[in-house]
């Protein structure tokens, strides 16, 4: 319930640009986004990535930038991405928002970018953003699964949204990769479940879809409750991996990586932070009270 009002409070007060501009140009922040991304340029990127390779650990990469509406800044984006898949081998992936290549302008335009980087890649992920945006998402991942049948592409979808077991039960006939997260942006309660306890009712009975019913899931969260319900189903290992994000529990994926599962981070670099970091600080009210301590400090 407190944390319910809290992350209401925290979404409203990023949207306020003065905020934005204080905690982009502060100092203080700095240690803090720094422990949710791995870098500001690829190279930064591509260091931790050789790291966590070696431990075992798959990556996979995103190129921060969302709601881009400069036809130029997504040009870009996607020559960022088309500059990442030529480094990066293996199981690594990239993780795409479509609205960094441009589907708040055309949606033909991003799936134009996106098809060129699926043909180049062994491996991509579909993030999904705000449910304004869901439908287009999964028009666009039925299409690109439909012209590339055999190519290894995931997409995102949120426990949260009343609206995604029917989804994936419809998506199962594309054969996909789901990437199962709780959900990240602030929904209305007409769509959205509200209380943690549906939230993750929700994500165990998807899980449990998915797991029996595709190739491979990624089970994204950091929730030990949940793991510990997805290892005691004794799936075969090799059907599904956990993934989490840079920055958080990592001792825990290490544990899992140990016990034989496969694990994988996703790793967020580049400028465009301030969105993704905001939606770090409200899921955990404990992020804000360490960056406000050190704000009053100071
Ligand atoms: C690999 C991956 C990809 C994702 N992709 C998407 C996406 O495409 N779209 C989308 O909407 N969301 C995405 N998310 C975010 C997701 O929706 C949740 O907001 C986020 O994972 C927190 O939920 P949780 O499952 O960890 O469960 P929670 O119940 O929120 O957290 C469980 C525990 O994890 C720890 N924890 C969780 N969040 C934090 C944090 N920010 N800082 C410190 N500790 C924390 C805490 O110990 C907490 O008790 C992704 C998450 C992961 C792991």
């Amino acid at each position: 319930m407190l944390n319910g009002v809290f992350k209401n409070l925290f979404f409203y007060l990023s949207k306020n640009r003065n905020f934005e501009k204080f905690i982009v140009s502060s100092r203080i922040t700095k240690p803090l986004v720094n422990r949710f991304i791995a870098g500001y340029n690829l190279e930064d990127a591509l260091k931790v990535l050789e790291n966590l390779n070696q431990r075992g650990i798959r990556i996979t990469i995103d190129y921060l930038g969302e709601s881009v509406i400069d036809k130029q800044e997504v040009e870009n984006t996607f020559l960022e991405y088309k500059n990442i898949l030529s480094y990066i081998s293996g199981n690594n992936s990239i993780s795409v928002k479509l609205t960094s290549i441009g589907l708040d302008i055309d949606k033909n335009l991003t799936y134009d970018y996106l098809r060129q980087l699926v043909e180049v890649s062994n491996f991509i992920e579909i993030d999904m953003e705000s449910s304004n945006y869901v439908d287009a998402t999964i028009e666009i991942y039925k299409k690109i699964k439909t012209d590339y049948p055999t190519k290894k592409i995931a997409l995102a979808i949120q426990s949260y949204l009343k609206r995604s077991i029917e989804d994936v039960n419809e998506l199962i006939k594309y054969n996909p990769i789901i990437r199962l997260v709780k959900g990240a942006y602030k929904e209305p309660r007409e769509i959205a479940y509200e209380s943690k306890k549906e939230v993750d009712r929700k994500f165990i009975e998807i899980a449990e879809i998915l797991l029996k019913n595709t190739q491979y899931t990624l089970i994204a969260t950091h929730d030990e409750k949940i793991i510990n319900h997805v290892k005691n189903l004794n799936i075969d290992k090799t059907k599904f991996e956990f993934q989490m994000l840079y920055g958080i529990k990592f001792e825990l994926l290490l544990r899992l990586k140990d016990e034989g599962y496969n694990c994988g981070i996703y790793l967020p670099y580049g400028s465009q932070w301030y969105p993704y970091f905001m939606r770090r600080l409200a899921e955990r009210p404990a992020n804000v009270i360490f960056l406000l301590k050190n704000l009053f400090r100071k």
